[in-house]
């Protein structure tokens, strides 16, 4: 039967699949059916994987019981008692009997199932006690579909980082390193449990351009691996075992927006400026080298955020001066001489964690904690590493640099004065480096959008992190979908700050950017203009999108507009406001 969850769209396109299901991390089912000959071969399958299960257990109790006692050995008691059930044993074998379903796929759906019950008797239950020893109970049932599945599938599993043939991840969450190492060409999508718009993961799915919704809420337990599912990147929503006229409905859904694509490729090369002719310069974000080919194909302009920190994540030993150096030049030799390379530098910590950061130990608030800059200000030695290959590549090309989660003035400062030490220090190496590199500053901290006049005096740009700005803002992490609803960019609140920062930039005459994910939403585009933005950084992929809003605009309107939304007292008015405005300037985006 069909079944229908709605979460947030962060990744948008349609992929239509078999499920890969993360708790049962290294096992794929790969086949759901077995012909009817095959029926009694994978019963007897099923039977010696249970005999094999219950010994197992029996072993691990005795093992773990002498050395840990009875209450922790006890746990492998109730688990071979369900492996030693003939009940339990034979519901599954009545699904491969009467379904022809293979033994994989048999056990997955009797336990999938199981777990589903027992998760609803713990959103009945009152007592704190019993719903927490009911979910337990249900974690242990999903270790049994493992083990089982382990013994059904012996040499044959395909550990996750391996797959052969394409999935659809799904998970109760994600972090950004587990999907750095996502191939496009096997992870044709992911869906997760938790998760916000901007999350790290999020943003990284955007990043390798496949299809993500997240902050779906309990799913798991009505999917097993392999089921048929669709993750509908656009709309946010997942879809598990499809009916038929719902699979010719996405299977036609994709078809148009390949078309789409195809005529945004057109856009490419015309010009990014308004109607009346005003520049907006469309840049590119990008964590990962090779992205710098992407902004190249979608017409971007530059490089408006290299977020480097992703050089870090799963890496058991931080980066050399000469790979940062590398993975610079790279990007900076895609890009060419005329085009700006802004190289973040790192912003680890928080959702990104590393060898880095396993260093500092667990915080209690990430989020407030030793993150970004902070961390780098404690360690000089990981910071300069990376300001000197930054300064190196400087001469290769535009580059500029730019300093993330900055909150104070002292704290440029110091990063100002380091970057000036290691210029000294490479000055005496006699090794060769831009002495003016431009400097920047992401605006992400309320403190700094609210001493952006002081700040706009210490720096050649300013690049507004909205990702963060909001979070910290409204008090709403951006990872977390139980608050996703005070999490928003129409907050008249964020648009005061925006406003401020950019009143900032122009006194002093420096250039302003946007390059949180706010900037690549076609609704948002109109607004930005009007409160005076003319440079945009967004996902590569989002610049024909954006480049079509703005070729629509007047100035004049969308100033307008922008006023408007600052008269307005909530979030909503200006999202509906926002929605009648874009749909009036270009329908087709507003749908
Ligand atoms: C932001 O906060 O808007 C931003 C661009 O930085 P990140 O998403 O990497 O935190
Ligand atoms: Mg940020």
């Amino acid at each position: 039967m069909e079944i229908r969850h709605h979460g947030i769209a962060v990744s948008p396109g349609v992929a239509i699949g078999p499920a890969f299901v993360i708790d049962t991390e290294g096992v794929r089912i790969t086949h759901q059916t077995v012909a009817a000959d095959h029926v009694s071969g994978e019963v007897s399958r099923l039977r010696k994987a249970f005999e094999v299960a219950a010994t197992e257990a029996r072993e691990n109790r005795q093992r773990i019981t002498a050395l840990h006692g009875p209450a922790i050995g006890n746990i492998f008691a109730a688990q071979g008692s369900v492996f030693e059930d003939p009940g339990f044993r034979e519901q599954i074998e009545n699904l491969v009997r009467s379904q022809c379903y293979s033994a994989e796929y048999a056990v997955s759906r009797v336990i999938r199932e199981f777990v589903r019950r027992l998760e609803e008797s713990a959103l009945r239950s009152v007592a704190e006690q019993h719903r927490a020893e009911v979910r337990r109970r249900a974690k242990d049932f999903i270790d049994i579909e493992r083990q089982i599945l382990v013994l059904l599938q012996g040499e044959n599993t395909e550990p996750f980082g391996e797959l052969t043939a394409p999935v659809i991840v799904l998970a109760t969450d994600l972090l950004p390193s587990e999907t750095a190492d996502f191939s496009p060409r096997t992870v044709h999508a992911f869906a997760t449990e938790s998760g916000g718009a901007t999350s790290h993961t999020a943003i990284l799915a955007g990043a390798l351009e496949i299809p993500a919704v997240v902050g779906l809420g309990r799913f798991l337990s009505d999917v097993s691996g392999g089921d048929m599912v669709i993750v509908d990147g656009e709309e946010g929503i997942l879809i598990i075992n499809p009916d038929e006229s719902t699979l010719a409905r996405y299977e036609e859904k994709r078809n148009v927006e390949r078309s789409r694509a195809d005529r945004y490729d057109s856009l490419r090369d015309k010009p990014s400026a308004t109607s009346d002719g005003t520049p907006i310069r469309l840049l590119g974000n990008i964590e990962l080298a090779q992205e710098a080919a992407h902004c190249l194909e979608r017409g971007a302009d530059g490089v408006g955020l290299y977020r480097t920190e992703f050089l870090y994540l799963n890496k058991t030993s931080d980066p050399t001066e000469e790979e940062h150096f590398e993975a610079y030049r790279s990007v900076v030799q895609t890009l060419g001489p005329t085009r700006p390379v802004v190289i973040r530098t790192l912003d680890l910590g928080a959702d990104k964690f590393s060898s880095v950061t396993d260093a500092v130990g667990v915080e209690k608030n990430p989020f407030l904690g030793l993150r970004s800059v902070r961390l780098c200000l404690r360690k000089l030695d990981l910071f300069k590493t990376q300001l000197r290959a930054i300064l190196r590549v400087g001469l290769l090309g535009k580059v500029r640099v730019m300093f993330p989660m900055i909150s104070t003035v002292d704290e440029l400062r110091q990063c100002k004065t380091l970057l000036n030490e290691v210029k000294e220090d490479l000055e005496d190496e006699g090794i060769p480096f831009k002495r003016d590199l431009s400097v920047g500053t992401m605006i992400e901290v309320p403190s700094a959008a609210i001493l952006s006049d002081i700040l706009a005096r210490e720096v050649d740009f300013f690049s507004i992190g909205t990702n963060d700005l909001i979070q910290y803002t409204l008090a709403a992490d951006r990872n977390n979908e139980n608050v996703a609803h005070l999490y928003n960019p129409t907050d008249p609140a964020v648009l005061r700050l925006i406003k401020r920062v950019v009143e900032a930039a122009e006194k002093e005459q420096i250039e302003v950017n946007v390059c949180g994910e706010m900037s690549g939403e076609p609704l948002y585009a109109p607004l930005l203009v009007g409160l005076g933005l003319r440079q945009l950084s967004v996902t590569p992929r989002k610049v024909p999108e954006i480049k079509r809003v703005i070729r629509q605009l007047r100035v004049d309107e969308a100033k307008r507009l922008a006023d408007q939304a600052l008269s307005m007292d909530t979030a909503r008015q200006v999202g509906s406001f926002l929605r009648d405005q874009l749909r009036r300037i270009l329908p087709e985006a507003a749908d």
